[in-house]
């Protein structure tokens, strides 16, 4: 189906139930008043003569008129193209000239950010670029007065013409591991998956959803609102960007049902000093995913943030995201230490990365998906689609995978982080899990820096408990020492306060593996 009918149901069964609570302004809106709010930006839209398959950039922090003007895109079949709120002035005029975006919706400014001031600045440089829409200023005004008076039969008739497999977005993904790449994905895609990563997580309209990450990327935009979308729930913004004490405060406020976040905003959470004022009695759900999710932390969730039925999801924009998780029922010990099985009607399977070859249930290897969430393709990119999509059409992840007897699924780690020092393979991961288990140790994250005699070292930086005794190389040797095999055990101890982070809250091991060679100088 196409989103646009999808949601016109969801309206129709719950015209009164919220759809949307934007924390920071108190605005809030039922379903009947969100579908009003759609119907003018997208009529809008088509006065402004956006046609199907046109792109419309969205660049802004987590809002109401993100929501409005997905919805009105997908309804009139125009491709959103989603745009990183940390860009700057080069990334911009990357992705307005790489996917030719012709009309870009944009928040005028953001924190230290001046989008107005960027767009006026990459403007010459941008052929396609033919309307600027500001958020709250005239311009967005100006669109939505014309949606007002606008002719509802062409919006009747801009929505007959779609079909559900046609591009209606271009993601990019996080830039972990280099430049972003602009995954396709057309409504078959998307919708799809959020209605069943909502599915697993058993939502109706009864559920109230805190979406702290960004919309920007697929955990928000398809995992928060279109799973909510589809099965009649409401969505929390507790802020334009993340913040751990706002979303503790949304919680209790909106009384949620469900919370997501990636490991770190967890963290941050549950060791933020308001953490104990915050009535989080209504959360029953929620989900973490994007990197590896600590064992402890998920522990921690389920104990002190009372997320009993919290489920770990793993995917990539390019597979819309989701194509494995983990589900209420499954043991505890599986929930917290493997991203759980294959999602419905999608297929999973473990390769030789070299050969290709499935490899033993057991032994790791290279995931691959395959199934309907799988992307159209990376826009105008023919050659990286086909390295990353082969003939059969299974996506080749990239990560590192252990599929055991029963089918579930641990993410050992990026293939591009694994660490071989002296011939024997590291999975950063499992060192990470084990320093977790350290009493000082909040947050963990390993690397391999060259080493003449090895090829690699491992280097592990520490972010440690606020007021713990500052840990030397030698003290964390002496814990790892008989507890993990000499081969895995960290030869440096790096003290740092912060990561650096993607906005998707990732961690970025190659900047990091940058600057530990500055400093080991
Ligand atoms: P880029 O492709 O630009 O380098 P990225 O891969 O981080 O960035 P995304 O599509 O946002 O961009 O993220 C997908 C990746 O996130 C997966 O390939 C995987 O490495 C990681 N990931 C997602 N969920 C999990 C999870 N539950 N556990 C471990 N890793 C995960
Ligand atoms: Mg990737």
């Amino acid at each position: 189906d196409t989103i646009g009918a999808d949601l016109a149901r969801t309206v129709a069964a719950f015209p009164d139930r919220d759809a949307l609570v934007e924390c920071a302004t108190g605005r809030r809106w039922t379903y009947d008043q969100l579908a009003v709010e759609v119907d003018t930006v997208a009529l809008g839209l088509l006065e402004l003569g956006v046609a199907k398959g046109d792109r419309v950039g969205i660049w802004a922090p987590n809002c109401a008129e993100w929501m409005f003007v997905q919805y009105a895109t997908a309804k009139i079949g125009a491709i959103l193209v989603n745009i990183n709120p940390a860009y700057r002035v080069h990334e911009l005029e990357f992705v307005l000239n790489q996917s030719g975006i012709r009309t870009l919706v944009a928040a005028p400014s953001f924190k230290t950010s001046d989008y107005a001031a960027m767009i006026e600045e990459v403007r010459p440089r941008c052929p396609a670029l033919r309307d600027v829409l500001l958020i709250g200023r005239e311009s967005w005004e100006a669109l939505r007065d014309a949606g007002w008076i606008g002719d509802p039969a062409r919006l009747a008739a801009a929505g007959a013409g779609l079909s559900a497999d046609d591009p209606i977005n271009i993601q990019y993904t996080s830039g972990t591991t280099g430049f972003p790449k602009g995954a396709t994905l057309s409504h078959h895609n998307i919708l799809n998956n959020g209605y069943f990563v909502g599915e697993l997580c058993g939502y109706d309209e009864e559920d109230r959803i805190c979406v702290p990450v960004p919309f920007y990327h697929c955990f928000g935009m398809v995992m928060g609102n279109l799973a909510a979308t589809s099965h009649g729930a409401c969505v929390v913004i507790p802020a334009p960007a993340f913040d751990p004490a706002e979303t503790l405060k949304a919680v209790a406020a909106e009384r949620c049902t469900s919370l997501y976040g990636v490991p770190t905003m967890f963290i941050a959470e549950l060791n933020d000093p308001s953490f104990e004022e915050h009535d989080l009695s209504s959360l029953r759900t929620g989900i973490m995913a994007g990197s590896p999710c600590p064992v402890e932390v998920m522990k921690q969730v389920i104990e002190r943030m009372g997320m009993a039925e919290v489920a770990i999801c793993y995917g990539m924009t390019e597979t819309s995201p989701v194509s494995v998780q983990t589900r209420a029922d499954d043991s505890l010990d599986r929930r917290v230490s493997t991203v759980g099985t294959v999602h419905p009607h999608l297929e999973i399977k473990v390769v030789d990365p070299d050969t290709g070859v499935t490899v033993p249930r057991g032994t790791p290897g290279e995931l691959c998906t395959r199934g309907y969430s799988v992307m159209l393709g990376y826009w105008e990119e023919p050659e990286k689609t086909a390295e990353a999509i082969d003939a059969a059409r299974w996506m080749h992840t990239g990560d590192l995978a252990v599929m055991d007897a029963r089918g579930y699924v641990n993410i050992t780690g990026r293939i591009k982080d694994m660490v071989i020092r002296g011939g024997e393979n590291i999975y950063p991961r499992e060192v990470e899990e084990f320093l977790y288990t350290h009493p000082d140790i909040v947050d963990a994250q390993v690397i391999g820096v060259p080493d003449e005699k090895y090829g690699e070292e491992l280097m592990a930086w520490v972010r440690l408990r606020p007021g713990a005794e500052p840990l030397t190389s030698a003290a964390l040797r002496e814990f790892c020492a008989g507890r993990l095999a000499h081969y895995k055990i960290p030869r440096y101890v790096h003290l740092v306060d912060e990561f650096p982070m993607t906005v998707t809250g990732k961690v970025r091991k190659v900047q990091m593996r940058e600057e530990a060679i500055g400093i080991l100088g």
